[in-house]
């Protein structure tokens, strides 16, 4: 047995955690960007709470709340002038995984003012400024992964920085997640779920991994049963966000692959949001593979019998209509195969007619 185990975030989990915690806050510096959304941490009293612990800790700080979704370098740069024209000492990430990953990649910007935003592909690893995260959907595990996915316009893709910046703290309280819309909860549960299952069944996995996908994986009939039954009580966003969490620390040590690499482009040229671009290749990404052990021990851990009743029981939660033709799905085949990193991730041979065939039968129906 061989392996390494690396997750240097320390977490808070619970009711009201910011203000409990809220000594944390004065050990990270003396002026904070936040980093957030257009709306959502407004509405879910996330960034009330944290603008007054702030205030209570004598902590100044400035407001960016211009991140949209699937956020962009763009977007990126201006809170990085913004965060340099304030001198911070810190970041603080409020929302979904966009605020969370592009508060990660603010932060190393700002620490690196000579680096152009579009050369960070090709850069070796920065540093960057000390960062807390507050999730406030239930899906991306963001607030412990070292990952940032931006959209890249000039090739018109998402992407992975390429830079492991692990946040230094998070908070995470589920009562920011109450509001959430039934569309988003289930977009952001499909993420979670995806992210299980591509790091268990990945080159990477691990002992340690395993541990935290089995038990992520326990809570998968309850939690999609609840979503079944639109039963959204806060026991339940309680066991989404400690699900999120898990899976999070699961693909921080292992990475994603086919479903998480395939679906950037139907984000990108579809607008399918992030969980439900990875949900729509799910069944299809499972049935290519040989060796299907690890996968009938992974439905063993969910209760499920074969994945015909797993495909049965989600498929109602996956249900799109994308218009595409087979032009666009040779792109986006091509564009997805120039991807290594996912590509070995995955546990078996995959050539680039499996991708194509992949694609073609999730989405050409
Ligand atoms: P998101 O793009 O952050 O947000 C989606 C929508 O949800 C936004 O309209 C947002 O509003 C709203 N929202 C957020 N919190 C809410 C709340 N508590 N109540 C009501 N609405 C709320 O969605 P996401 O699925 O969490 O994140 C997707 C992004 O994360 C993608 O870019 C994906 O690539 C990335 N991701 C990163 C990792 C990683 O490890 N770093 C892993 C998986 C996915 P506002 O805009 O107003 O806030
Ligand atoms: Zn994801």
């Amino acid at each position: 047995m061989e392996f390494l185990y690396h997750i240097p975030t320390k977490l808070f989990f619970g009711d009201c955690v910011i203000q409990k915690q809220k000594d944390i806050f004065s050990k990270m510096g003396k002026k904070a960007l936040i980093v957030t959304g257009k709306t959502s941490a407004k509405k879910n009293g996330s960034l009330f709470d944290v603008m007054q612990v702030l205030d209570e800790t004598d902590i100044s700080f400035t407001v960016f709340d211009q991140i949209e979704e699937n956020p962009s370098l763009e977007t990126i740069e201006l809170g990085r002038q913004l965060g340099i024209k304030e001198n911070v000492d810190f970041v603080i990430g409020i929302g979904g995984g966009s605020p969370l990953d592009a508060a990660k990649a603010i932060s190393l910007f700002i620490k690196n003012p000579q680096i152009d935003v579009y050369s960070i592909f090709e850069s070796p690893q920065l540093t960057y400024l000390p960062i807390v995260t507050i999730p406030t959907t239930a899906g991306t595990g963001s607030e412990v992964t070292p990952y940032s996915i931006v959209t890249v316009k000039k090739e018109q893709t998402k992407k992975n920085l390429g830079q492991k910046i692990y946040p230094a703290v998070a908070f995470l309280d589920y009562r920011y997640t109450e509001d959430l819309s039934y569309e988003i909860t289930v977009n952001t549960a499909v993420d979670a779920l995806t992210h299980l299952i591509e790091g268990y069944l990945n080159t990477n996995a691990t002992p340690l991994s395993d541990l935290y996908a089995k038990e992520g994986f326990y809570y998968f009939l309850e939690c999609f049963k609840a979503l079944e039954r639109k039963t959204l009580d806060s026991s339940i966003r309680e066991k989404f966000l400690f699900v999120s969490l898990l899976a999070g620390m699961v693909i921080t040590q292992t990475g994603t692959s086919l479903p998480h690499g395939m679906g950037y482009a139907l984000t990108y040229h579809k607008g399918l949001p992030h969980g439900l671009a990875n949900g729509v290749l799910l069944m299809e990404y499972l049935k290519s593979f040989q060796d299907k052990s690890r996968q009938n021990q992974m439905f063993c851990y969910m209760k499920m019998n074969s994945l015909e009743e797993f495909e049965q029981f989600l498929s109602p939660f996956l249900k799109v209509q994308i218009p595409i033709d087979q032009a666009e799905i040779n792109t986006y085949t091509t564009t997805f195969y120039k991807n290594e990193q996912k590509r070995k991730n995955h546990p078996e041979e995959i050539s680039f007619e499996k991708v194509k065939m992949i694609y073609e039968k999730s989405l050409l129906k």
